[in-house]
């Protein structure tokens, strides 16, 4: 395997360029999208991307075409990017939108005819260059072109105009290499503890790495509420605003930020009285902690005896202290990307059956609900690219397209291998198996046969396996799924009801879409009627069912979830004890009688109302 190296390094010296602020270290607030509550306060660190690790420089003369796709592919996906950051800056005050609208607009012309474009082409199509190749040599080819012009002549100011217009095509190369390579590789090991990072983007795999004992808080100009990243931001309990478009060209080293997650700002160089009250609010939320502490040996039971089952999500194996002191029985939803991520090979039988076994024997017999692989949508993994089994280049619609079980059942190896490291893991607790974005009766069918095809083999291999099989249960995350739960019912043994996809699917909203974060609404009467369908179909059947989506972990909703006829919650660990909290606090009957009048209700204003209001008439 071949690395290019970057630019050169005095391009890159200037990566993010030098912009004319009048008055460099005023306060500014960046406005955003709330994702992880706190406040930190902290030094502010970009995350440059990481050097691209090219497999193929040259190409056969038939790779011409293919080649040349994969640019376009590229350059489409480069253009959308800026775009949307683009459009995201309407939000900021006039001075920075001047600043830094500019700067964003010549990165897009430099995407259409451009100089830079039609080299590229050219050396593919000439040369023979694979296309990150081609783009890393003609950015270089045009950059050095650009300093040649450097005379000693050349006033300090001209002399930063070159340099500023090199950086722009560095920066523009480096956007398409990464859109390439679709490398999500980046090392956070040089973030200083206690610092507020600031990333133009985070995929769910970077946020795979961060380690949150070294982090104030985080943020990012791109991303939505609900998306895969930031589920695991929250997971990871650090402040964290995303979508905050327009800081991470506007700060420079040096620079102090305070991010309040709950609120969803972002204020740069903050002016001392708004750091006093940042520091107040540091410690108001440090408080609030340990009030919820004292609640993890209590029952989660309402006011008038009525149990309910409160887990907790896992997105990393980082979390499990902080799931056994959140006072969560056992894991509702062991999301398994995690295993697959930051690594360039498929995890074997062996590797996958230890880290299950771990977080299964962590759990001291209480359930562990593990969910097989849900590749697809903004959930990528690099290894399964690297492996070839599934595209370099995402459809256009990936969150349509071969998504979690869809894919398992193609690609039946994959699914074969988690289902024995499952099994064999299985042997240390509690567990059941979980099947995502099913949408009819027959992929159930399918994989409940290669689940017991595997336990058969596993038996004649001499393998220890539980004599009566864990449940296989699937997830309802598609309305597809929801409407149809009566009969998916007859096939599985559990349902767990996932918000995320539902309401993404159900409104026809990205989860992870800065653009649309506002029409993202789990509680649209759409998504309630849906929730309420499925858990009333299993609740017939006698059958268990959860929800393990986000919306299971806002206490102001958990009334009208009881009230639904749920019984069972999963969550990120930070919210259990508020949850709980709720639950010892309300009777089933009011619950009841609540939830019959907010499903009556058309209007998610309204809905939203009532939820915020519960208590007052209902109580
Ligand atoms: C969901 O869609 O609600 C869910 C829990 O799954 P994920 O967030 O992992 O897609
Ligand atoms: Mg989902």
């Amino acid at each position: 395997m071949n690395r290019i190296d970057p630019p050169p390094p005095q391009h890159k010296r200037l990566a993010r360029p030098a912009l004319a602020t009048p008055d460099a270290r005023t306060e500014r607030l960046f406005p955003g999208i709330p994702v992880s509550a706190g406040v930190g306060i902290g030094p502010v660190f970009g995350t440059t991307e990481p050097e691209a690790v090219i497999t193929r420089q040259k190409i056969q003369a038939s790779d011409i075409g293919a080649e040349g796709a994969r640019l376009e592919a590229a350059i489409v996906q480069s253009r959308k990017q800026l775009a949307k950051l683009r459009a995201r800056l309407a939000v900021l005050p006039e001075e920075s939108q001047s600043e830094i609208a500019p700067l964003i607009d010549a990165y897009i012309r430099m995407l259409g005819p451009s100089r830079l474009v039609r080299g590229v082409r050219q050396r593919i199509e000439e040369t023979l260059l694979s296309a990150e190749t081609a783009v890393l040599t003609e950015a270089e080819a045009i950059a050095d072109a650009i300093m040649a012009q450097a005379e000693p002549s050349l006033s300090a100011e001209d002399l930063a105009g070159l340099r500023r217009r090199a950086d722009e095509i560095g920066e523009i190369a480096r956007r398409l290499v990464r859109n390439l390579t679709r490398s999500p590789f980046r090392s956070f090991a040089e973030l200083p503890v206690g610092s507020i990072l600031v990333a133009e983007a985070l995929r769910p795999a970077d946020a795979a790495l961060l380690d949150p004992s070294r982090l104030a808080g985080v943020v990012t100009e791109e991303g939505g509420a609900d998306g895969h990243t930031a589920v695991m931001l929250r997971a990871l309990g650090v402040p964290a605003v995303l979508g905050a478009a327009g800081l991470a060209h506007a700060m420079k080293p040096g620079d102090i930020a305070v991010v309040d997650g709950l609120a969803g700002t972002v204020t740069l160089n903050p002016a001392p009285l708004t750091l006093m009250a940042a520091r107040r609010a540091v410690t108001g939320f440090a408080r609030e902690r340990q009030r919820y502490a004292r609640l993890r040996r209590l029952p989660a039971v309402t006011s008038d005896g009525e149990p309910v089952e409160l887990q907790a999500n896992l997105e990393l194996p980082i979390e499990l202290p902080l799931i056994v002191q959140s006072g969560a029985v056992g894991i509702g939803l062991l999301r398994t990307e995690f295993l697959f991520m930051n690594r360039e090979t498929v995890p074997d039988e062996a590797t996958q059956t230890e880290s299950y076994r771990t977080i299964v024997e962590a759990m001291h017999g209480d359930s562990v609900t593990i969910r097989v692989l849900d590749w697809g949508g903004e959930k990528e993994i690099e290894a399964l690219t690297l492996a070839g089994i599934v595209p370099e280049i995402a459809d256009t619609n990936p969150a349509l397209g071969l998504r979690g079980i869809r894919l398992l059942l193609r690609r039946p190896e994959l699914l074969e291998t988690q289902f024995a490291a499952i099994l064999r893991a299985s042997m240390a607790g509690t567990v059941r198996v979980l099947l995502p974005m099913v949408t009819n009766v027959g992929e159930v069918r399918a994989a409940r046969e290669i689940y017991e095809r595997v336990a058969r083999r596993l038996r004649r291999r001499g393998e220890r396996i539980p004599e009566k099989l864990p449940p296989l249960g699937i997830m309802i995350e598609t309305p597809g799924a929801a409407l149809s739960a009566d009969a998916l019912a007859l096939e599985a043994d559990f349902f767990s009801i996932g918000t995320n996809d539902l309401t993404a699917y159900t409104l026809a909203v990205d989860r992870a879409e800065t653009d649309v974060a506002e029409l993202y609404d789990p509680m649209h009467p759409a998504v309630l009627r849906l929730v309420q369908f499925a858990t009333e179909a299993a609740l017939r059947m006698r059958m268990p069912v959860s929800i393990c989506g986000e919306l299971a972990a806002a206490p102001k909703l958990t009334p009208l979830l009881l009230g639904l006829g749920v019984r069972s919650l999963s969550m990120n660990a930070s919210a259990v004890p508020k949850v709980k909290q709720m639950i010892r606090s309300v009777e089933i009957d009011s619950c009841v009688r609540f939830a019959r009048r907010v499903m009556e209700q058309g209007d998610p204003e309204r809905i939203r109302t009532m939820v915020g209001g519960f208590g007052r008439a209902d109580g």
